[in-house]
Parts: structure tokens; sequence; C-alpha cells
């Protein structure tokens, strides 16, 4: 209940934040569309409760931005195990990556997708290949960092040792 409780404080407080610094909800979607992202992003963290994700996800799905691809923890976690970011990268290296790799337009895609995937077969404590090396569609590009198939046992890319 705490939880939920804060989210709604968080919520009215950003409400108010963008009616006190835009003078409008319509101001402030002109400002996410049009500015320049990284400033739009810089603004964005500035305000409570607001991270490089949620920021992320507003320059791509309210302001239209292709080419920012917000990483949340399945996409942290995926593209690491897959071998595609260093296994010890952060959220922000992990993010560096994907936006320089894929084409912008795919990346809102990519994030959606991604988090799909990551719930239906590469989750983080039972990857779908821990059990049956055919049961992943990406079973044949991955790299399988911090997975190991023979022990069953699943680690954080950044600890694992293949
Ligand atoms: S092969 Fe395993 S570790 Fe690789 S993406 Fe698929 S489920 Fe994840």
């Amino acid at each position: 209940m705490k939880d939920y409780n804060q989210k709604s404080e968080i919520l009215i407080d950003t409400a108010e934040w963008i009616l006190e610094e835009f003078g409008s909800a319509a101001a402030f979607d002109v400002f996410v569309k049009d500015e320049d992202p990284e400033a739009v992003r810089e603004t964005l963290l500035e305000v409570r409760g607001v991270g490089p994700k949620t920021a992320d996800c507003v320059l791509l799905f309210a302001g239209g931005r292709v080419g920012v691809f917000p990483v949340d923890t399945h996409v942290h976690r995926i593209y690491r195990r897959l071998g595609i970011a260093p296994a010890d990268a952060d959220h922000e290296a992990v993010r560096e990556v994907l936006e320089r790799e894929v084409p912008a337009a795919k990346c809102g895609f990519g994030h959606t997708a991604t988090i799909q995937f990551g719930r239906d077969y590469c989750t983080a404590r039972k990857p779908a290949c821990l059990e049956d090396p055919d049961a992943c569609p990406m079973g044949d590009l991955c790299d399988q960092i911090g997975v190991y198939p023979a022990t069953g046992e699943v680690v954080d890319p950044a600890d694992a040792v293949n």
C-alpha cells in the first residue's frame, strides 16, 4: 500500500512540476517532442522518481523520438547474456551499445519486444535454454554469458567466468 501511496505522491508532484515549469500539459508535450533529446533527458532526470529508463520511455513513447532504446532490467540482462553488450556494462553502457547498433526506427520495437522476450524466454532465474538447448529462438546466436546448462546455475553476466 505504501508503494502505491508513494507512487501517487510522485505523480501528483510531477504534474505540479509540469504546470509550474511549463504552464500546461500541452506546453510540456511540445518540450518533450521538439527540444533537443539530451536537454529533455537531463530535465526529466531532475524530477523526483524519474530515472534513466523512465526518461527514455518518455522520449520514446510520448516524444515519438526514434533512436532511443530504454534499458530496463530485462534489456540490461538479455543483451549482456547474448554477448552483444560487455558482461560488466551498466544500464547506460548497454543503452549506448544498443543505440549505436540498432537502426533508430527499430529501437522502440526492440525495447518492447525484448521485455516480452525476457518474460517468455530469457527470464532472470530460469532462462529457457537452461533445461532445453532448443527452447530459445535466440539459442544459435547467444553466448549464454552467466548461464550454465551443465550445472543449472545462473549468475549475473558481470559475475560470469565464461
Ligand atoms: S539462449 Fe538462454 S541465455 Fe540466451 S537468450 Fe535464450 S534463454 Fe537467454
